[in-house]
């Protein structure tokens, strides 16, 4: 055929049919718009297809023809690399043959005897934008560095699976390294690259054909979707011996969480269900698989539930700070130094929840910094209000999450606080969890820095459940260290733990600033510690968290019978 119009390319049409008629009523409807070919059977069809492979935008396909039948053609061309690009619409009379063809690979059918001849021009230039746009996006269908699928196209693939195949019952997978960025910052892009391609070549090999996708999601995120029932364990462990083959030095550690097919679920809300679950072995030493079941959504709903009545608890006062003593040790009797501010939520239908639920749900999102806030704001009121009613002077430490150590206004909210109430910044102290040190050290320390040079005592808590170095240690600037309660639980029995809690103080005295010993419970713990010159013990022996107006009546006691406080 010529091309009419040589500025604007008209696009190409194959028209494989053997019945006279029916070519010429697509002729017909088609010329106007495209250039024609005619093939009258498969065999000739074939040949024109590899001729013109090229150049065609679309064929039509009848699948009843001599020599050669529709079928045929349709398997060499979804066998042949060459061809298989090129959409196949089927030209059909019966209803069995059209399911059949589309399971082969044709891209829609069009039924027999021709009608609506509008309906057959739509159906075949959309079939050609839809390629055609397919061809535009395959550029960005892979991943360039796994070249597994990109995540925009593995939803769209997915989504296509749900739909032409509701027979396979489909799970969703997400699998993460623990801790990559640190693998990366300490063995280099190059490393982290060769890390990703393993794990994805691994991913890929043990894939069925037809039966999984996989793509990369973000940095170390990989999503799978796979047909049902598989040994999870089994697939996690191969993966994970993929993993160790990369390096014998580098400790590369997996972890995978399932949602299984769950009949109604939408595909985004599934692979958010799989995340839940990848997210609840991070950073686990024992677990490293989770599947999605009834009481993590249990428990979903739950944190869904606090999250929503967050707000109205805030501005109804259904938050309690409460007030947790802490005493010095080293003189007889002890005597009450100081005090922990400790949240407590009075919900009106839930009762008493305790902080242990409700502040890794908000530190996980940010919402913490809604709480802390609020609980720095009381607790500055209410130091000066004991101040100034009592002439007590007492020191209380507030804790401070991850997030707001990383908020650009945490230093000019705490002055303003200070400056409101007319109090110096070493009276309130600020408590930093050990953990939060190994993330982005190089940060938090300036930040800590500069609270300090503002006069803020820091405290470094839960020390020796994270995993900072003595090395680090020298290098963190910090006012105080409170040992991690696990430490003390075992003192009395365990030998070990004793002796770590003799090396903790070593340090610390080296260190040159005091220690707190947390969740000393029995008169034993306490005077073991006093013993091993701890300075400062925090704990049910000697009080647990108290609202407000009972911590006032301990403070009038101490400071009634002990006149020797803080002023
Ligand atoms: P934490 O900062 O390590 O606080 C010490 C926890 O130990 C408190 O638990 C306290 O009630 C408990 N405790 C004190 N003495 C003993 C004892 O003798 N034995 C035992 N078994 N436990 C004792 P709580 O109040 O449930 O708080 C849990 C955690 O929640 C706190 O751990 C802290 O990390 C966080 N938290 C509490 N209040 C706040 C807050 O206002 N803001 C932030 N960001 N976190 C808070
Ligand atoms: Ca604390
Ligand atoms: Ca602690």
């Amino acid at each position: 055929m010529s091309q009419s119009k040589p500025m604007q390319r008209r696009r190409l049409v194959l028209v494989v049919e053997d019945q006279e008629i029916n070519r010429d009523i697509l002729g017909l409807i088609l010329e106007d718009h495209y250039d024609v070919l005619y093939a009258e059977d498969g065999a000739e069809g074939i040949e024109m297809i590899r001729t013109h492979a090229e150049d065609l935008s679309i064929i039509l396909l009848d699948l009843m023809m001599p020599v050669m039948d529709g079928f045929q053609v349709l398997e060499i061309i979804r066998d042949d690399e060459s061809l298989n690009q090129i959409p196949v619409i089927v030209l059909t009379a019966e209803k069995q043959a059209e399911l059949r063809a589309l399971q082969m690979g044709a891209a829609d059918f069009i039924t027999k005897p021709f009608d609506m001849h509008e309906v057959i021009l739509a159906r075949v230039s959309r079939i050609i934008e839809l390629c055609e746009g397919r061809e535009l996006i395959r550029a960005t269908e892979y991943d360039p560095l796994t070249h597994l699928y990109s995540v925009g196209f593995f939803f769209k693939y997915a989504d296509q699976f749900i739909r032409f195949r509701p027979d396979l019952k489909m799970d969703a997978i997400e699998l993460n390294i623990d801790r990559f960025h640190s693998v990366n910052d300490l063995n280099g892009r190059e490393f982290g690259d060769k890390v990703l391609k393993a794990l994805a070549d691994e991913i890929r090999s043990m894939m069925p054909q037809g039966k999984a996708i996989a793509c990369r999601s973000d940095a170390d995120r990989f999503f799978v979707f796979c047909n049902s029932c598989q040994d999870y364990a089994g697939m996690l462990e191969r993966l994970q011996s993929a993993m160790n083959r990369v390096s014998e030095r580098v400790n590369l550690r997996l972890r995978m969480g399932v949602c299984p097919y769950t009949e109604g679920l939408e595909l985004r809300q599934q692979f958010d269900r799989a995340k839940t679950a990848c997210n609840m072995v991070r950073g686990s030493y024992r677990s490293h698989l989770m599947i999605y079941d009834d009481t993590i959504r249990q428990r979903e709903m739950y944190q869904q539930a606090l999250i929503n009545d967050l707000s109205h608890g805030v501005e109804h006062g259904e938050f309690k700070v409460f007030y947790q003593p802490k005493y010095n040790i080293q003189v007889d009797p002890p005597r009450l130094s100081s005090a922990e501010a400790l949240i407590r939520w009075q919900h009106p239908e839930r009762g008493m929840i305790s902080p242990g639920d409700f502040i890794p749900l908000f530190e996980s999102n940010g919402l913490i910094q809604v709480i802390d806030t609020f609980v720095w704001e009381e607790v500055a009121r209410q130091i000066a209000d004991w101040r100034q009613r009592l002439g007590i002077t007492i020191p209380v430490s507030v804790n401070l999450s991850r997030t707001d150590v990383f908020d650009p206004q945490l230093e000019s909210l705490l002055l303003n606080l200070m400056k409101q109430y007319n109090l110096e910044p070493s009276i309130m102290k600020l408590e930093v969890t050990e953990s939060a040190y190994t993330d982005d050290a190089n940060q938090l320390i300036s930040v800590i820095n500069s609270l300090r040079e503002k006069g803020f005592e820091i405290e470094m808590d839960d020390f020796g459940s994270g995993y900072s170095s003595l090395n680090m240690l020298s290098t963190l600037p910090i006012d105080v260290l409170k040992m991690d309660m696990k430490f003390i639980q075992n003192i009395e029995h365990n030998d070990k733990d004793f002796r770590l809690i003799q090396l903790i103080l070593d340090i610390a005295k080296y260190l040159n600033v005091p220690v707190v010993a947390e969740g000393v419970e029995t008169q034993n713990q306490m005077i073991l510690l006093r013993d091993a010159s701890c300075d400062l013990c925090q704990g049910y022996y000697f009080s647990r968290p108290l609202p407000a107006d009972q911590f006032e009546q301990l403070l009038l006691r101490e400071f009634t019978e002990n006149r020797s406080g803080t002023k």
